[in-house]
């Protein structure tokens, strides 16, 4: 069974953890920098990117995702998508830079901050999981500006892309773990 870390300093990566096992992976939720060392993967949840980053300021965090990022693969939804991204925008902010991506934090403005709308993924995702529609839940949600180098897009909403694959590394802009379907962890296990 493959081993997977989920970063558990803030957000909702308890959703997460459940949906990995679900999904049919062990859990391993990531507290210290230390716990990277063993597994075969690692999701960033959704939650606040701008606190994650203050939290991942202690005991030298973002080098050490940066260097797991380049062995094995990640797997950033909402603020997770945030920190892997190479550029952020509104306001800018650091990141990982794992994913070729430009993000607008928090771009579907105020009155729409949540909101569950039904897409159609690529054919490609539908090949690689089981076809039909994914449920999008969208809280507070960045917007993927740009995409670039080796990144692809496996489903957009309203023309922009939200669900983007790059070499081992996949980001989601929903939140896949709030629903039951469970093909975009299955997608992020095959890539172990
Ligand atoms: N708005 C949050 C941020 O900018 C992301 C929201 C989420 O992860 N659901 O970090």
């Amino acid at each position: 069974m493959k081993k997977v870390g989920v970063l558990a300093l803030q957000g909702d990566f308890a959703a997460h953890g459940a949906a990995l096992e679900r999904a049919g992976a062990e859990v391993v939720y990531v507290r210290h920098p230390e716990q990277l060392a063993d597994l075969d993967g690692l999701v960033i949840p959704g939650g606040e990117s701008t606190t994650m980053l203050k939290l991942l300021g202690f005991e030298g965090w973002m080098n050490q995702l940066a260097a797991f990022g380049r062995r094995k693969p990640m797997f950033g939804t909402c603020a997770g998508a945030i920190l892997m991204a190479r550029e952020v925008k509104a306001p800018h902010q650091p990141s990982l830079g794992l994913m070729d991506i430009e993000v607008e934090r928090n771009a579907y403005g105020r009155q729409s901050e949540s909101r569950v709308a039904e897409i159609q993924p690529e054919r490609e995702f539908q090949q690689r999981t089981a076809p039909g529609k994914l449920e999008a839940v969208f809280i507070r949600a960045p917007i993927i500006r740009k995409v670039s180098g080796g990144a692809r897009v496996l489903a957009r909403y309203d023309g922009d892309p939200v669900l983007v694959e790059q070499g081992p590394h996949l980001v989601a802009t929903f939140h896949p773990e709030l629903t039951a379907d469970s093909r975009v962890h299955s997608l992020f296990l095959e890539k172990l």
